[in-house]
């Protein structure tokens, strides 16, 4: 079922003595999520994610704004009655029920038309366990599992009454890095399986490009970008996105536009022809450095990383805004090194360009 929000602000009265603004959590936010897709909503700690999912699931009231589910509008509808289920980040079970009567709960709080018999409530919960691959671990307590086994309880009690709309609260948090990365695709298979229009709320961009059809990223409230994960890392709108996205993160330098030169410092990185001479942002990715004894770029050498299959030409020049510039080259390329100085040439589609005002994207002619 797609998801439509229109408009959707939520503020929140100021509680502060000195501080008397209202805080904006979500500011006329607007998007569509297409029927059985997963999206990564991703941005910084603040920046109006968890209030995003608790409008969407009822827990919170916009403060204005329509959300839409397929052609129903639910924003008044409580969220008992929306059809939604939620993973919370802590997991919330309940310590004193065994898994199966975790999974049952929500089924059992099913009243008039909608209550099931016992029958059909247990075979729902067996098949949401079987599911998420907990159904030998039926009659434990949440205090003997791992913390990946269970969030998979969770993931099942949020399931087993076939929501229209799964909600995903930095669901793998609390679990070690190697239990993230299988958990992570754990929830990628189920949300196959299962086709629900799924909403993943993370400020681990590996993990959100990872998992989703399209990210959305925030910050402040507000919408940045939206779009597939790797076109939004290729054409990131503002230096924030590009910022935000990739890991080593991208290089930033303070640089300038003259004559159709892009410069940083006194070296010539590229031609840039048709665009105004004026000072700007230039973010390099990390694979968009090639060494080369002629290129233009001359960075003060610090050494080498090994990553295995790449390398990590690590470097620094005065211009940039990063403590090291991290350069990702194959581990066969040859690097020359002499006199402590590297020398790169720049790949133009790894270049980014922004204002030094508004750190929005300025758009390249390439020569
Ligand atoms: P995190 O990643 O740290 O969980 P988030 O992106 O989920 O952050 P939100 O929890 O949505 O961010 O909060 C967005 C903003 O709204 C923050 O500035 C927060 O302090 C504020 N906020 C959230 N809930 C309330 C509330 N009930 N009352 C007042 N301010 C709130």
């Amino acid at each position: 079922m797609k998801i439509v929000l229109q408009n959707l602000t939520k503020r929140f009265p100021s509680r502060g003595k000195g501080n008397r603004e209202d805080v904006v959590a979500v500011k006329d936010f607007s998007f569509e999520i297409p029927d059985g897709k997963l999206i990564g909503l991703l941005g910084p700690s603040g920046c109006g994610k968890s209030t995003t999912l608790n409008l969407l699931c009822g827990l919170q009231k916009p403060t204005s704004g329509r959300i839409f589910f397929g052609e129903d509008d639910v924003t008044d509808l409580p969220a008992e009655k929306r059809g939604v289920g939620f993973v919370f980040q802590s997991y919330a079970l309940y310590p004193h029920l065994t898994v199966l009567q975790n999974i049952l709960f929500p089924l059992e709080n099913l009243k008039g038309k909608d209550k099931l018999s016992k029958e059909v409530m247990r075979e729902k919960a067996c098949e949401a366990a079987r599911l998420v691959q907990i159904d030998e671990l039926l009659d434990r307590k949440p205090s003997e599992l791992s913390g990946g086994q269970q969030q998979r309880v969770a993931i099942a009690r949020a399931l087993v009454k076939m929501p229209r709309v799964l909600l995903l609260d930095e669901p793998l948090s609390n679990l070690d890095a190697r239990l993230r990365l299988q958990t992570r695709e754990e929830i990628r298979r189920i949300q196959r399986e299962t086709k629900i229009t799924t909403v993943f709320v993370t400020h681990d961009q590996e993990e959100a490009m990872s998992i989703s059809d399209m990210i959305v990223v925030m910050k402040s409230g507000v919408i940045q970008q939206i779009g597939k994960p790797q076109e939004v890392y290729d054409n990131p709108v503002n230096l924030f996105v590009a910022r935000f996205l990739g890991t080593p993160p991208i290089n930033v330098f303070s640089g300038r536009i003259d004559g159709g030169r892009l410069m940083i410092g006194e070296d010539t990185v590229l031609d840039v022809p048709g665009t105004e001479s004026q000072d700007v942002w230039i973010g390099v990715r990390p694979e968009g450095f090639v060494p080369n004894e002629n290129g233009p770029l001359h960075c003060d050498f610090s050494g080498i990383e090994v990553m295995g299959r790449d390398i990590s030409v690590v470097s620094t020049h005065r211009c940039c805004e990063n403590a090291a510039i991290r350069a990702i080259i194959s581990a066969d390329s040859k690097v020359n090194t002499q006199d402590q100085t590297v020398r790169f040439s720049l790949k133009p589609g790894k270049v980014f360009v922004f204002d030094k005002e508004t750190e929005a994207r300025i758009p390249l002619e390439q020569a």
